[in-house]
């Protein structure tokens, strides 16, 4: 550990030009600048982040699903009031599911699908990218800036 040029916080260093300037800083000193060789007195660590992408599972109920929850219930021999109660729901929400006139919760979809072994929900991978991070080399405010809006106080 050693002490950060910028703030003097005790922290891994990273040799960062900030202005022109080559500096021992720490990790949020660092973002000020570039930052040439990080963690110094650790074994390299690539800086350099990945893009994250992360997947997110969407879950839709598509059209149709009317049909296939009342082929399901007729297959199982059973009507709507007794189907209702198997589900604990209202047999107007059953009537109403099979008509399309509701969409199910995907909570008592997937009771259906269970009681049923039939499917009903779709599932598909949505990829994502975060945001971009806010950059201070990119995003106007230099260390000069803020050096100059601090003494401007
Ligand atoms: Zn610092």
């Amino acid at each position: 550990m050693a002490f950060c040029e910028m703030c003097g916080r005790e922290s891994l260093l990273s040799r960062t030009k900030i202005e022109n300037t080559e500096l021992l800083v720490c990790g949020s000193c660092s973002t000020f600048g570039k930052v040439i060789k990080t963690n110094i007195e650790e074994p390299e660590v690539p800086k350099a982040r990945k893009p994250q992408i992360y997947n997110e599972t969407v879950e839709i109920i598509p059209e149709g699903y009317g049909k296939k929850v009342k082929d399901a219930r007729t297959w199982a021999g059973l009507n709507q009031k007794e189907f209702a109660f198997k589900l604990s729901e209202k047999e107007s929400v059953i009537n109403k599911i099979e008509s399309e006139h509701l969409m199910p919760t995907l909570e008592l979809a997937k009771k259906i699908e269970r009681l049923c072994e039939i499917k009903i929900i779709e599932s598909y991978k949505e990829e994502k990218k975060p945001e971009d991070n806010i950059n201070f080399r990119d995003g106007g405010l230099t260390i000069g800036d803020i050096i100059k809006l601090k003494d401007e106080e």
